[in-house]
């Protein structure tokens, strides 16, 4: 998917410091930071949301490289989002995790 932003992003055309990365995912920091941590996961393959996902082995491997990106920066307490669809607030229709933490996070979200 030339077009997608995170497309570009996960093959290096748009260049972005990857907090970590291997052969099925990459991730890095939101550019628009919504707390004091704020980073993406994403497969390096275009799958647009959740409900296009058809590869549990694929969305497992992101739920543990999230975890794997937390660790590394030291990242203990931490809620991961996944937007879907329009109404979730869902801006970019390439598949990603959002980990949010840094602080206390308030619930439930708005
Ligand atoms: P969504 O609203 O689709 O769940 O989240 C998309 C996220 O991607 C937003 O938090 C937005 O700040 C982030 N984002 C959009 N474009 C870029 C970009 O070019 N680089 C980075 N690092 N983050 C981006
Ligand atoms: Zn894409």
């Amino acid at each position: 998917m030339e077009s997608c932003i995170f497309c570009q992003i996960a093959g290096n055309e748009i260049p972005t410091a990857f907090i970590l990365e291997d052969d099925l995912a990459v991730s890095f920091k939101d550019i628009e930071p919504r707390a004091p941590v704020h980073f993406l996961v994403i497969p390096r393959r275009h799958v647009a949301s959740l409900n296009e996902a058809r590869d549990p082995a694929l969305l497992g491997h992101l739920l543990d490289f999230a975890r794997q990106t937390a660790e590394k920066i030291g990242l203990e307490q931490y809620r991961l989002v996944i937007n879907t669809g329009r109404d979730s607030g869902q801006a970019v229709f390439h598949l990603h995790l959002h980990v949010l933490g840094g602080r206390k996070l308030g619930w439930p979200p708005g």
